[in-house]
């Protein structure tokens, strides 16, 4: 039985026991979400009308549905937000699947066909958004853990799926499988880097030299303030990670855009030292 947790404060808002701590909700409302023994907890009530928007986001985003309101005012519009814009033709799609633990997916308008960047939970919502919006043409899978319900968006659209071989068994019907180590130029302003370490066949995207969509290879670290990967969330090999690292260290890029932990934007030239610094506590670490 759910109950709502002892730690939240009063009032409409509120964290059940279904949290599985994945952190949405602290990313997208951090003035009223916080991280409390290992959970979420509404720590403040949402004041006036910004707030309540970005706590509905939150709700709306949360994989387990552990968020509750008791007034329900402003969700149906907090849903019509959905896909939230990132940057230019760069969405979030929020609506995240327990199975991915709350992985962040994404959404590039693309005047070729848009691409989806991993999958998020299939919804009547977002299915009529991007409907509205063009419909599906790509469904990259960074690697295994973050597929989601992408086979019920490829069915619904048409879409053409593309993983790693070493990815498959999550998506076996999959319609592109990237082989081996070498990156792949798929499309004018896409490349596709290989980058095993969390898992042996991890991808990461490369968008316009400006987007780097990177699965759970590589993320933002808000309490450190800094690019950062997770030695305690790698299944393959912290030691190819770095590796695989130092080799990402040399492309161009502003976008940091991960399944999860928190995006960021930075100038090309300081994503750049603070990638070769990253790499220098990564081989400290090996
Ligand atoms: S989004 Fe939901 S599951 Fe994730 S940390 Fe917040 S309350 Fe917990």
């Amino acid at each position: 039985m759910t109950k709502r947790l002892d730690t939240n404060v009063p009032g409409d808002f509120f964290v059940n026991s279904n949290c599985i701590d994945c952190d949405q909700c602290r990313q997208i409302a951090p003035a009223n979400f916080s991280d409390v023994r290992g959970m979420s907890a509404v720590t403040k009530q949402p004041r006036g009308d910004e707030e309540r928007r970005l706590a509905m986001h939150a709700l709306l985003t949360c994989p387990t549905g552990a968020i509750g309101s008791e007034n329900q005012e402003g969700l149906q519009a907090a849903m019509e937000d959905f896909p939230l814009l990132v940057e230019e033709n760069v969405y979030f799609n929020g609506f995240t699947a327990r199975n991915s633990y709350g992985a962040s997916s994404y959404l590039i308008l693309h005047p070729d066909g848009n691409w989806l960047v991993d999958a998020p939970r299939y919804v009547p919502q977002l299915v009529e958004k991007f409907e509205q919006l063009g419909g599906i043409r790509y469904i990259f899978l960074s690697h295994q853990d973050d597929v989601a319900d992408a086979a019920r968006y490829a069915e619904k659209f048409g879409a053409e799926r593309i993983i790693h071989e070493w990815e498959l068994s999550a998506q076996p019907d999959a319609e592109h499988v990237i082989q081996g180590l070498d990156t792949v130029e798929f499309a004018p302003e896409f490349r596709i880097l290989v980058q095993p370490g969390h898992t042996r066949g991890h991808l990461v995207l490369l968008y316009q030299e400006k987007y780097l969509f990177t699965g759970d290879h590589l993320a933002w670290d808000r309490e450190r303030q800094d690019l950062d990967a997770f030695e305690d969330f790698c299944w393959y090999s912290w030691e190819v990670q770095g590796r695989s690292m130092a080799r990402l260290a040399g492309e161009t890029f502003q976008w940091v855009l991960p399944g999860h932990g928190d995006r960021k934007k930075l100038p090309a030239d300081e994503m750049r030292v603070r990638m070769n610094q990253l790499v220098q506590r990564m081989g400290a670490r090996a």
